[in-house]
Order: structure tokens, then C-alpha cells, then sequence
């Protein structure tokens, strides 16, 4: 890397990819004028999961029905990769901006947590969002915090709304790797 800020390279990248298409209104969207807005679509594949591929695709349409900036669908050049594995937690490694490894453990599916709402909740890392585990069971970024009672896979308004946020501006990623627990 010849920048000596090599994150903000990637983000740089990829603002170049919006800016062209919007043009200076891309920093007053609002959710509302996000509809005439180029939306990012991003690729994920889950054949390394192969266990929770349907599981996958629903987290991603609770994301793409809420969001509007950006958008997740399987397939394509994938640049969030789903991967299944025994033990260790479920946890992304991130820029926080659509590139990423999500790992979903088995063991903590078995152990009652809700494996789509771990993969929105990875998701989220992906989208830029932080952990949030002392929220409740509404949010997707309270994780295992709620317990393994709370299945709901759905983000919550405010959440959705900081996404769009994150797309449509300028934007800092988060941190690199976020564990479910
Ligand atoms: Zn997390």
C-alpha cells in the first residue's frame, strides 16, 4: 500500500463508484431522496456454508427491505464470503463496507441462537454497523445480548436508517472483527 492510510483507500474507492452517479446530493440524501439515488449492490456467497444458505438469503431480503442506499444479493463477484465453522463463535472480519468474511459456528446455532439472525446481525458488521449488545431483542446489533430466546432477524428503523447513512456519505469503517459473543 502507497497510502499511509490504507482504509481509507478502500473508502475512497468506492465513493468513487457513487459520486459519478449522484453527484454532490449524494451527501444531503435522505431516506426519502435515497429513492432516486444509485443504490450499491454488494455480492455474498454462501457455498461455504452450505447448511445455512436459505437462512443467509433471508437476512439478507430483512436487510434489503428496510435499506435503500445499498443492497445485498447472493452471487455475482463476491465480496462478502459466508463461511460455516465448529466452535470459536460466530464473528465478521470487516472493513465495515461490504467486504468481509462472515463465520457462522454450528455450536452456537445447537446452543438455541437464531442462525438468521446471526447472519443479519453479521451482516450488519458488513454494512458498517457496531455491536450493540446491551440492546434489546428489536435490534439486530444486540447479538447474543437479549439470549438465545430473541429470534427476531429484522433490524429495527434506527438501525436501517444508519446504514443508509453509512452509503450515502462519506464513511469511516468500523472495526475490523466483531464477535457475536
Ligand atoms: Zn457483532
Amino acid at each position: 500500500m502507497m497510502s499511509a492510510r490504507p482504509i481509507g483507500r478502500v473508502v475512497l474507492g468506492l465513493a468513487a463508484v457513487l459520486l459519478p452517479l449522484a453527484g454532490a446530493q449524494v451527501f444531503t440524501a435522505t431516506a426519502a431522496e435515497a429513492a432516486t439515488t444509485q443504490a450499491v449492490t454488494l455480492y455474498y456467497d454462501s457455498s461455504d456454508a452450505p447448511d445455512y444458505q436459505s437462512q443467509a438469503d433471508q437476512a439478507a431480503a430483512n436487510w434489503n427491505g428496510v435499506v435503500h442506499n445499498v443492497q445485498l444479493s447472493s452471487g455475482g463477484s463476491a465480496t462478502i464470503l459466508i463461511h460455516e465453522v465448529t466452535g470459536g463463535g460466530s464473528y465478521t472480519q470487516t472493513d465495515g463496507h461490504g467486504h468481509g468474511d462472515i463465520y457462522i459456528d454450528v455450536q452456537q446455532v445447537n446452543e438455541g441462537n437464531d442462525p438468521t439472525r446471526i447472519l443479519a446481525h453479521e451482516m450488519g458488521h458488513n454494512l458498517g454497523l457496531p455491536d450493540h449488545y446491551e440492546g434489546p431483542c428489536s435490534e439486530i446489533m444486540s447479538g447474543h445480548g437479549p439470549g438465545t430466546s430473541c429470534k427476531n432477524a429484522m433490524p429495527n428503523a434506527q438501525e436501517a436508517a444508519q446504514v443508509d447513512q453509512n452509503f450515502a456519505n462519506g464513511f469511516t469503517p468500523a472495526l475490523a472483527s466483531h464477535l457475536y459473543r
